[in-house]
């Protein structure tokens, strides 16, 4: 999303938020029309990709929304009016979302909404639903909010999509022919936990216990017909909010926060089911490189810390663009790097780490202006032995690098005795 029109005529109102937006969203251009006459010369020249309307403006009482909607325009009413029947109306349409400013306060709601459309794009629902019109419903409704919408008529179609296709949310239906919403979601339980695969259940509820039976099998939140847009809409965002929140922590908690390589924490958790992998099947190669920038404290002393950081990024990217998807890219110390490479024997492991070693030496990091830094690693590389511990591994390869520091660095050395 690049571009927003709002449609206000309270101009402090419209300013304030058009300051809010673009504090929170640099690269979105914010256009502003008091009336609907000068929202459409705007529209006549530029596309937005989103319209925040008010209801009443001094050209039009609200006719102005259907209008919009009907032109295809992805449109969010932001109105003073709280009367409900007026909301009632014009939530008929295929609007993305209706907003009391009264109720949101400083535009919190509203930024978080826009947050959500960006983070939307390019995730899928999937729908489980039985009545067809209800399906339709929640299908135009949902593909308003920019995610993908996959359907299924019973809990049975809805396992065969989920085997075929990538899927990020679940709403489904209770009550469904073949296989039903309790069932669909003991199955997605089964596969997936409440932050692989979110699942929003949705149903009357005639029997009573039915929340709870769901709520305990797993399922992330629960809507209870009949439900307006409003609360669907709340409910699904604040489950993806939350899913996307925790993903976020459990990357951080595995990333190396300057380089975006993993960190050690990462490396003692895959790294032994590595080690015992080779050690089951006599195929399965592994071998372990460890890279140290030559001299960097003197890098640091003549450029400076932010410098020296700038070349750790640089130096990382390098790396991890260099080696394959499958291999792991450690942060291992300061400026050392470590590098897992499964189904790779030593000798091919020696080819990789000396193809980095020279593009390093080639690598020209510009950090002030017109400085330049230059800069060589010296790397160490082991290969699984039978016997050996992630440890044991990687001392050897610790060891070898050793040498290389010690035969003049700006070189790779091998584990002897392979
Ligand atoms: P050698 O060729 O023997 O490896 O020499 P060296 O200077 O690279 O090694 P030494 O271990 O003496 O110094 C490493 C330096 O890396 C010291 C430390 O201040 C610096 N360092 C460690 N982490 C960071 C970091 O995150 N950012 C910056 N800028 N420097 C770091
Ligand atoms: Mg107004
Ligand atoms: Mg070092
Ligand atoms: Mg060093």
């Amino acid at each position: 999303m690049k571009r927003i029109l709002l449609i206000e005529d309270d101009n402090f109102y419209a300013k304030t938020m058009k300051k809010a937006i673009q504090r929170r969203f640099m690269e979105m251009e914010v256009e502003v029309a008091a009336t609907m006459a000068e929202a459409k010369k705007r529209l006549d020249t530029n596309n937005p990709d989103l319209i925040v309307a008010d209801l009443y403006l001094p050209d039009s009482d609200g006719d102005h929304i259907p209008k919009l909607v009907e032109e295809g325009y992805s449109v969010i009413v932001v109105t003073g009016d709280s009367d409900l029947s007026r909301k009632e109306e014009i939530s008929r349409l295929d609007i993305i979302d209706y907003i009391i400013k009264s109720e949101s306060s400083r535009f919190g709601y509203l930024l978080k909404l826009i947050a959500r459309l960006e983070q939307n794009k390019g995730k899928t629902i999937l729908v489980a639903e039985d009545a067809s019109t209800v399906r339709e419903l929640f299908k135009r409704f949902l593909a308003r909010q920019n995610l993908r919408v996959l359907c299924a008529a019973d809990g049975e179609e809805a396992l065969r999509i989920l085997g075929d296709e990538t899927v990020d949310i679940v709403l489904s239906d209770y009550n469904m022919p073949k296989v039903d919403g309790l069932d669909l979601l003991k199955a997605v339980r089964e596969r997936y936990s409440m932050f692989e695969l979110p699942f929003i259940a949705v149903s009357s509820d005639e029997g009573g216990d039915t929340v709870g039976t769901f709520l305990k099998l797993g399922a992330n939140d629960y809507l209870k017909k009949p439900f307006n847009k409003e609360e669907l809409l709340c409910r699904i965002n604040n489950t993806l909010d939350t899913v996307e929140m925790f993903e976020e922590m459990m990357s951080n908690a595995i990333t190396d926060p300057l380089t975006g390589l993993y960190n050690r924490r990462y490396l003692s958790e895959t790294g032994p089911k590595l080690v015992a992998a080779s050690g089951r099947y006599k195929e399965h190669a592994l071998s372990v490189v460890i890279f140290d920038i030559d001299h960097f404290k003197h890098i640091n002393d003549t450029y400076g810390h932010l410098a020296g950081d700038k070349v750790l990024k640089d130096v990382a990217r390098a790396l991890q663009r260099n080696v394959r998807a499958s291999d792991i890219c450690v942060r291992f110390g300061g400026e050392e790097f470590l590098v897992l490479l499964p189904s790779t024997d030593f000798k091919r492991a020696f080819i990789v780490a000396e193809k980095i070693r020279k593009i390093v030496a080639n690598m020209a990091i510009p950090v002030e202006e017109g400085e330049n830094v230059h800069l060589t690693i010296s790397g160490g590389v082991a290969a699984y032995a039978e016997g050996l511990t992630l440890e044991s591994l990687i001392k050897r390869a610790d060891e070898a690098l050793y040498r290389a520091k010690q035969a003049g660095r700006d070189r790779i050395e091998m584990h002897e005795g392979v």
